[in-house]
């Protein structure tokens, strides 16, 4: 897979859309390929999420504030408050286009020339790349397949220097699904707790998307004395199924969340009104969707898993969250190769090394079972190995 790459460093399209973008064009040119690449889920937003906007927009629409309306900003709180017990005041809210925007416009305000970012693998593609573009220095911590792709307090404690600005830590994560448990996270604010210049990025996009009974736990749930560093990144791309929207949020210290809305207000002073209000009225209407949805993707995950299995080259761990699967391949050839080997037998897969770990492939489960289903043998039939 190549990637165009300008001067500047991390100026790179994200190898993911690079993968979807082959995948379209040689399905545009007939070929019959099941695209696994993109995480997106493949739902509408919820009917009263439309309805909502439909009506707004029959309304005049001008620019909001850069930090969101008010209403939305209410919305976020009390849905902070219903879905992880949670009280954060209105200064301490603010609204992006997409939690990528908030993540980007988080690091630009805090990262000074070569300040670091610890980066735990298996990570979302994009952050390395917004951290250079932001003139940080990614620190890429590796997770394996043997930790359970968690990061480890004494991993952690082993990355940090006198440069680490951030820590992001994303959970359930893209791509591996891995939720960390109470006492994990109570022992990484241990080794945070020693290290007050030390912030935290949560990214919390797929914290709906969850498979387990448990409640979802996050560390500033976990640590409230580290509340002031840490920034809460959540958005309606991945839980209400609203990606073209662009809605997303950050809750953090006032002090930081002035600097992230300031810049928001440089950039492109705020995102879409009317998007805005689709957000208010999924935040804030019935919530059904989100369970009705988890239980759709489990059975998806289910099934995916059950045909990936039967191949004995691959070893697949159970998600716990998100909609993917990051099986490891027990082949000599390069994720890269096998993912090339695929996309010719008709299956578009992301290697592993798009997110710092080779040896692996990403397939989204966002997609239709049936389309899911034969992706899955593809991958099964043109990697042999059937058990
Ligand atoms: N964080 C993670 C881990 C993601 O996977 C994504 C999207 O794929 C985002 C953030 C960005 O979400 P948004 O659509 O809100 O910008």
């Amino acid at each position: 897979m190549s990637e165009p790459t300008s001067e500047k460093s991390g100026i790179n399209i994200s190898p993911i859309l690079a993968m979807a973008r082959r995948a379209a064009d040689l399905l545009a040119q007939g070929r019959d390929v099941v695209d696994l690449t993109l995480g997106e889920p493949d739902f509408a937003s919820p009917e009263h999420v439309t309805e909502a906007a439909i009506k707004a927009a029959r309304r005049p629409l001008g620019y909001s504030p850069s930090n969101g309306i008010p209403e939305l900003r209410s919305a976020i709180r009390g849905a902070l408050l219903r879905d992880k017990e949670l009280s954060y005041g209105d200064p301490e809210i603010a609204v992006g286009c997409g939690a990528k925007q908030i993540i980007f416009n988080a690091f630009l305000a805090t990262i000074e020339a070569a300040d670091e970012v610890i980066v735990p693998t298996p990570y979302w593609a994009s952050y390395p790349d917004i951290v250079r573009l932001c003139g940080g220095k990614p620190v890429i911590v590796d997770c394996s397949f043997e930790d359970n792709f968690q990061l480890s307090a004494a991993d952690l404690a082993a990355a940090i220097t006198p440069k680490t600005r951030w820590l992001i830590l994303n959970a359930p994560g893209n791509p591996s699904g891995v939720l960390y448990s109470r006492d994990a996270l109570l022992e990484l604010a241990d080794v945070l707790r020693r290290h007050p210049h030390v912030f935290v990025m949560s990214d919390e996009i797929y914290a709906h998307v969850r498979y387990t009974s448990e409640d979802y736990v996050n560390l500033a749930a976990m640590a409230p004395d580290l509340r002031d560093r840490i920034l809460i990144v959540d958005g309606v791309s991945k839980a209400y199924a609203m990606t073209g929207w662009r809605v997303g949020w950050g809750c953090g210290p006032a002090s930081l969340i002035s600097r992230i809305s300031a810049i928001q207000g440089q950039n492109c002073t705020q995102t879409a009104t009317l998007s805005q209000i689709a957000a208010v009225a999924a935040l804030g209407g019935s919530q059904s969707v989100l369970k009705e949805r988890a239980v759709i993707y489990r059975q998806r995950r289910d099934n995916a898993i059950a045909i990936l299995r039967s191949c004995s080259l691959l070893e697949v761990p159970v998600p716990q969250g998100a909609f993917y699967l990051f099986p490891r391949l027990k082949v000599r050839k390069s994720d890269m190769v096998i993912a090339e080997l695929l996309l010719d037998a008709g299956v578009a897969t992301v290697p592993g090394s798009a997110f710092g770990s080779p040896g692996h492939l990403r397939l989204s489960f966002a997609t239709d079972m049936s389309l899911l289903e034969e992706g899955c043998r593809r991958i099964v039939t043109a990697l042999g190995g059937a058990k």
